[in-house]
């Protein structure tokens, strides 16, 4: 009975996310997704306010950054994506395809919080055929190679796609096109509109998956690992192909049966036919300077370890390097957890642990 060896909080069903205030760029209300946002939520008696730019709502309610920062989370704006230029997106995609920015989870690692900065909302972008056209220009420039992207770079984009049906859309075309491939990764377990998409096996549906110490302390706002689990059963039974990534890999006491046991979990509910075609991305723990004052500012009680003197230094791109774990701990985390899913799903591949 695993659900006993769970963290007391493991139960708690994370309902789908239903924004406190929603703003609406004008130009957006030229798109149907726009109009439909807009009826949606009127709807729902969500307030709606106007916003001349997605980059720019201001007066968020909130009396102090803390409050505001958290009004924020829970704020979703409508607009128009105007840089339709792509990222690219290493290791996992050739390009980050960017339908939506930022997340309502309050996960206290989250790299978001430094790469927003002073605009934690979240932003989701109605003007999708114009994305799916620039994405056709990628696809056109590396044919025949296929092209994938990365449809997560900036946002959980599954966590608000109940709403828009946005993410949707992009696996139908996805499906329909000759060269290109959409990969994603989510926290949530809100996948049922997305089981009859039709797919043609051209999306990788991805779950971010930690052990339970770190999804109880870390990661608040988000489904829970039996949830992500269940979800994922449902994912593969539609034929999707299947994929985890394990992140942040953290080294807490216990983590070494934490890690196990998250697997031992999977490998009992996934069906056969889901193990033959996994991927698993392993990703360490990390964080730079900028970002430890980031997370002490918005999580000021966080047990997340950000001890500079206990890591090693990585150099980074713009000068801002991060810090990681030491030499032998990447030893120990490739060799305990690597070991455990080679052991437990000998048909599925780790694409790459960073
Ligand atoms: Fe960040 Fe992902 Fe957590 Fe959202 S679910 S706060 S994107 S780590």
């Amino acid at each position: 009975m695993w659900l006993l060896s769970v963290s007391p909080r493991a139960d708690i069903m994370v309902k789908p996310f239903v924004p406190q205030l929603v703003y609406i760029e004008p130009r957006a209300l030229e798109y149907p997704l726009g109009v439909k946002l807009q009826n949606k939520f009127k709807d729902m008696g969500v307030e709606i306010r106007e916003t001349t730019s997605h980059n720019q709502v201001r007066n968020l309610p909130g009396d102090n950054d803390f409050q505001k920062y958290r009004t924020a989370k829970s704020t979703l704006v409508v607009g128009v994506r105007k840089t339709l230029k792509f990222d690219t997106s290493k290791p996992s995609a050739e390009y980050a395809i960017p339908f939506a920015t930022g997340c309502m989870g309050h996960c206290h690692y989250c790299y978001l919080q430094t790469t927003m900065g002073s605009k934690p909302y979240i932003r989701t972008y109605v003007n999708t055929d114009e994305i799916f056209e620039a994405a056709e220009q990628y696809m056109q420039e590396r044919a025949p190679e296929e092209t994938r992207f990365e449809a997560s770079c900036t946002s959980d984009i599954v966590g608000i796609d109940h709403l828009t049906h946005t993410l949707k859309h992009a696996i139908e075309y996805f499906g329909r096109s000759k060269h290109g491939q959409l990969r994603f990764v989510t926290k949530f377990a809100h996948v049922d509109h997305l089981l009859d998409a039709d797919h043609q096996g051209r999306t990788r549906f991805r779950f971010s998956i930690n052990d339970d110490y770190v999804i109880k302390y870390f990661e608040p706002g988000t489904s829970r690992l039996k949830d992500r689990i269940e979800a994922a059963v449902k994912v593969a039974e539609a034929g999707y192909p299947l994929g985890f990534i394990v992140a942040p890999i953290y080294l807490h006491e216990g983590w070494q049966s934490g890690y196990p046991e998250m697997l031992e979990h999977l490998e009992a509910a996934l069906p056969a036919h889901a193990k033959k075609n996994l991927t698993f991305e392993l990703i360490q723990h990390r964080f730079t300077k900028p970002a430890k004052r980031v997370i002490q500012k918005n999580y000021p009680m966080t047990k997340l370890e950000l001890d500079e003197n206990k890591r090693k230094y990585k150099w980074g791109r713009y000068g801002i390097g991060k810090y990681v774990y030491q030499n032998e701990e990447q030893e120990e985390i490739k060799d305990v957890i690597g070991s455990t899913i080679y052991k437990m799903f000998p048909q599925a591949r780790i694409e790459y642990f960073t």
